[in-house]
């Protein structure tokens, strides 16, 4: 991604941008005397990733943004706004890209206007001057050349052992990264290359085991195109789709190629900050070792969801059959001809209901509540005209023009793209209905994507199993559970399931109870809930927040930080929340503009 030094020419960029650019950066100077109605349209939003705010926020509205700046203006000090390579996609007489600096970072942005004022603003940090990652021409030295004669000179494994040795004992990582999953791996990937010493801990005993143990028939829902990480793309004769064993070893080999040091069969089992020394004592089992770690910042990277949710229903204790959590569910072999009850209707219910089908299974789905599905079919279609798919697609550059769209705006933006893919889907819809498949498109007809956003639940990528609902060759029954009996399942209509198998696929408890588990029930009160936008739609409540809560940016408890999400999620806001703690490492300034009350 370029950065200032190497942004293009203002001579090419369509001059309503580069005039809306040079009002901007005069208006940043003085903004008490600055009109901001004439900068910014009736409607307006700027999303910004740590640049301005050291947070990740969207303003929306003039009166935001001018309080922004009259707050953060002078502190940040932002600078040098050039136009951006015209030849860049979303530029045109309307929108274009920008870099800019601030008194600290090198950072870039996109406006889109509408007669001449600002609709969309988004703003992001690249990278902190002066503290850059180390590659290309500032690859490490003189330790990258060894071509030398020396006597007792070390060797790289040499360094690697030693680190493994003194890192987490004699020398404390600054940062703890609670978590190996991509989210994990990623975050340490970004630090290595900042010189933030990290260390990520895991309870399985490898970097991808968590996937290892998922069910035998998962491939990654999104195509590769999406899935790629920070540094390392894969090589271009990889599957479209991933199967989870293969990105099990990938996230394996990235840890060891990054030199992301990892520790895994290590539980965390405890954290307390101290305010006075400003570090965290974190107590870890690491095989029959117990271990007390001291870094300044704990990361939790324990992955959007806690422990396995399995609703109490009566009787339960009384089922002869077996019974277990969707995430222990390994393959539907050995299941042929048994009566399988799936509890839920989301992804891995259905997933696990094709394993159990392909197994000669008799399976029933129960289906309490509407589930949104899209085809991945016609995702993967639509998805080709993505920039991401482009062949030479810069991935840095892709990720923020899929986040150029503030999430107000998106919201209405899902429904129309739902209504789409609702119409060109049609037939499918229809068929899948009519099995008694009961299918929504979001409280609010937002669908998938927003259903996502919200509560990261409530819907189906259909990778097949919808077919065989609408086939019938996977039955649904839809309703409440009453109770279960020795052979059985009773449904509150007074109906009665025989089976022999019950599978809950009902999900897990909400990320932000990891703090309540690990640190105390104080910290979790204070810290709030994690995810979900302040929507006000089921399991979403508001205030309306515009971003993710808590996610990759400060929290109300100093030195407590949360990275999840999926791999473009991950992928993207790890360089954010890497900048945020080098940034502080280095001490440098970081002045949080709305900083969750502590
Ligand atoms: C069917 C299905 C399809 C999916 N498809 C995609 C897709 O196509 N693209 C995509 O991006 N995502 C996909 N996902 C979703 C998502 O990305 C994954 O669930 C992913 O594993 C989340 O990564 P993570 O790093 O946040 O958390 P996890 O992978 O869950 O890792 C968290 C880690 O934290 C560890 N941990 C937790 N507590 C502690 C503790 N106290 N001490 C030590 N370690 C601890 C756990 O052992 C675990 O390894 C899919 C998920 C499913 C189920």
């Amino acid at each position: 991604m370029s950065t200032p030094e190497g942004a293009a020419s203002a001579a090419a960029m369509p001059t309503a941008v580069s005039a809306w650019l040079v009002r901007f950066e005069t208006a940043l100077k003085a903004p008490a005397q600055a009109d901001w109605s004439q900068l910014f349209g009736e409607e307006c939003y700027w999303r910004d990733f740590v640049a301005f705010t050291w947070n990740i926020i969207t303003l929306e509205g003039r009166d935001a943004i001018a309080a922004m700046i009259k707050e953060q203006g002078a502190s940040i000090g932002a600078s040098a706004f050039v136009p951006d390579d015209p030849s860049l996609p979303m530029t045109d007489e309307s929108q274009g890209w920008f870099t800019f600096k601030t008194a600290t970072a090198r950072c870039r942005g996109h406006v889109q206007l509408r007669e001449g004022r600002a609709y969309v603003l988004i703003t992001t940090m690249l990278e902190l001057i002066g503290h850059e990652e180390i590659g290309g021409s500032s690859r490490p030295r003189p330790d990258g050349i060894e071509h030398r004669a020396e006597k007792g000179r070390r060797t790289w494994l040499h360094g690697r052992n030693e680190t493994a040795r003194t890192l987490g004992h004699s020398v404390q990582p600054y940062c703890l990264i609670v978590g190996g999953g991509h989210n994990g791996l990623m975050l340490a990937a970004r630090l290595k290359r900042l010189g933030v010493p990290a260390l990520v801990i895991d309870a399985l005993e490898k970097p991808g085991d968590g996937w290892r143990a998922r069910y035998d028939s998962l491939y990654l829902h999104d195509p590769v195109f999406l899935d790629h990480f920070p540094y390392l793309p894969f090589p271009d004769h990889w599957p479209l789709y991933t199967s989870k064993d293969k990105i099990a070893d990938w996230l394996e080999f990235y840890a060891r190629v990054m030199e992301i040091d990892f520790w895994g069969s290590t539980l965390c089992t405890a954290a307390r900050y101290d305010e006075q020394a400003g570090e965290w004592t974190v107590a870890v089992t690491r095989g029959n070792e117990t271990l007390t770690l001291r870094p300044k910042q704990l990361v939790l990277a324990t992955g959007l969801s806690g422990a396995k949710h399995i609703p109490a229903i009566p009787g339960a204790e009384r089922f002869r059959g077996r019974q277990y959590h969707a995430a222990d569910h390994r393959s539907g072999a050995g299941f042929a001809g048994k009566r399988c009850l799936v509890v839920g209707s989301n992804n891995s219910a259905h997933d696990i209901c094709v394993d159990l089908w392909e197994h000669d299974a008799q399976v029933t789905m129960i289906q309490r509540s509407p589930t949104c599905v899209v085809r991945a079919d016609t995702m993967r279609e639509l998805s080709k005209n993505l920039y991401y798919a482009q062949a030479g697609a810069d991935i840095d550059f892709a990720d923020l023009m899929f986040s150029a769209n503030p999430f107000r705006p998106r919201t209405t933006f899902e429904k129309g793209f739902t209504d789409y893919l609702r119409n060109i889907d049609a037939e499918f819809y229809g068929r899948l209905e009519k099995s008694g498949f009961h299918l929504w498109h979001g409280e609010d007809e937002t669908g998938f994507f927003m259903a996502y956003y919200r509560r990261a639940a409530g819907y189906y990528i259909d990778v097949g199993g919808s077919e065989l609902i609408a086939s019938g060759q996977v039955k649904v029954n839809r309703g409440e559970i009453a109770g279960i009996a020795e052979d059985g399942l009773r449904m509150a209509d007074g109906s009665f399931l025989p089976a022999d198998v019950i599978v809950y696929a009902t999900g897990y408890r909400p990320m932000h109870e990891w703090v309540g588990q690990l640190i105390s029930p104080e910290v979790e009160r204070k810290v709030g809930r994690c995810w979900g936008l302040g929507s006000g739609t089921e399991g979403d409540p508001g205030p309306w927040e515009g971003e993710l809560r808590n996610m990759w940016k400060p929290t109300a408890q100093e030195g407590l930080w949360f990275q999840g999400g999926n791999i473009m999620q991950a992928r993207f806001h790890s360089l954010h929340l890497a900048l945020q703690l080098k940034a502080r490492m280095e001490g440098l300034p970081t002045p949080v503009y709305r900083r969750p009350p502590s």
